[in-house]
């Protein structure tokens, strides 16, 4: 495995310690009280050489070059849990963890299949190789038609982030269009970037790539800069993360909401529409980047129990403590390694408590995990009839679509 001559030196654990300063609140991680709440509420802590808690104990022992040499960092699905559990308030999640991968990367010390996925991003600007060309395919066919921003050069009410899941993942492709025509039965005057959108590099940064995030983010600040709207929603919440929290110490600064925000505010002028019975007993899982991350919980349930028949049951884990789906920070593009060290996918033991909950319907508002969920299910005997949804196709089927 290669080093960095930076990861050589001897004050590599100092440099790296007074690196971590940088992020909100970094400096907060001084007063780690070696509590191990990180480690044991970390999904995949177990099963890493050196969680949260234990890395802070390298640093503070000038060994953290041994942290670069392990590949269980990569483990970390930055998923915010031990962000949201540490007693004293350090940003580990977007300040120890992303810096860790940071380092490995410039080691060299990367699962091929993520390397894979960042050369698509690099390559194609989105992280599955699709052509950018065909990013609004999925719009082909609905009416009304779906505004390009280049062919119409009109100004619009919203601009639509689509996101590269929802654009090219067929599974995903299906919610999207969902999304569309609720929103153009609620008359929202949006248009999408299309071929212009780029991958929002959220991904790519958490799993280390800043450098290509930057990229990606000046692509994106560069085609929205083209265009007159008023807001920008999204439907993904690492685009929403990314538009809110990162881009704008970039100068790309523009008002931003998640699509179940943005409906939650318009439910008056929605639920005349929501006419037909969905009778099913549906529980929500709260991602990770619209949950703990960003502090949305009450929309998407709102938009939920706005729908006849629904009878809404929560998982054990819910809100701060929901599980996480594994995809996140890379772990999309980890999904082989995982196993090989796990044997066991965390989007199995999500599974395992919707059906525990009693659900019918595992109800879903990021792109990530509807395919996430459905491959779990075939892998979980007991899960059955389970469905998974996204919460814009269940707002379709109750308008009798
Ligand atoms: S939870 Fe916070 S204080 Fe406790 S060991 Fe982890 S980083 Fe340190
Ligand atoms: S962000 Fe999640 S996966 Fe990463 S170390 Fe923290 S708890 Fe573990």
């Amino acid at each position: 495995m290669a080093t960095t001559a930076f990861s050589q030196s001897p004050s590599f654990s100092k440099t790296f310690y007074s690196s971590l300063y940088k992020v909100m609140d970094g400096e907060r991680i001084q007063t780690c009280l070696q509590c191990g709440m990180c480690s044991g509420v970390c999904p995949f802590g177990y099963l890493m050489d050196f969680p949260p808690g234990r890395m802070i104990a390298e640093l503070r022992a000038n060994t953290f070059d041994r942290v670069i040499k392990a590949d269980t960092v990569w483990m970390c699905v930055s998923c915010y849990a031990c962000t949201e559990v540490c007693p004293a308030k350090i940003p580990l999640t977007p300040g120890l963890m992303t810096r860790a991968k940071e380092e490995l990367l410039m080691a060299g010390n990367i699962p091929s299949e993520l390397q894979n996925a960042l050369e698509n991003s690099q390559r194609y600007s989105n992280p599955l190789g699709e052509s950018p060309r065909k990013r609004a395919d999925w719009a082909k066919g609905i009416e009304p038609e779906v505004k390009i921003l280049g062919k119409t050069r009109q100004p619009v009410d919203v601009l639509w982030f689509v996101g590269d899941y929802p654009s090219y993942h067929p599974r995903v492709q299906s919610a999207t269009r969902a999304l569309a025509q609720v929103l153009n039965v609620l008359g929202v005057d949006f248009g999408i970037l299309g071929p212009e959108e780029n991958s929002d590099g959220d991904s790519q940064r958490l799993a280390g790539e800043r450098g290509l995030f930057e990229v990606l983010a000046e692509k994106n600040g560069q085609a929205l800069g083209k265009y007159q709207f008023n807001e920008i929603v999204t439907t993904d919440p690492h685009a929403f993360n990314a538009l809110k929290n990162e881009y704008p110490a970039l100068g790309i600064s523009y008002p931003v909401r998640h699509y179940t925000q943005f409906l939650a505010e318009r439910l008056d002028q929605l639920k005349p529409f929501l006419k037909q019975e969905v009778k099913s007993r549906v529980t929500y899982h709260d991602p990770c980047y619209l949950g703990r991350a960003n502090g949305v919980y009450e929309e998407p349930r709102a938009l939920l129990k706005a729908i006849p028949g629904v009878e809404l049951e929560e998982m054990s884990h819910n809100r701060k403590t929901s599980l996480c789906c594994g995809g996140g920070g890379g772990g999309m593009w980890l999904d082989g390694f995982q196993w090989e060290k796990a044997h066991v996918r965390l989007s199995e033991w999500r599974v395992r408590e919707a059906i525990t909950a009693g659900a019918s319907i595992l109800a879903v508002a990021c792109p990530y995990e509807s395919p996430r969920f459905e491959d779990a299910a075939k892998m979980v005997q007991q899960a059955g009839q389970l469905v998974v949804k996204d919460i814009a196709e269940l707002l379709v089927m109750a308008m009798g679509d």
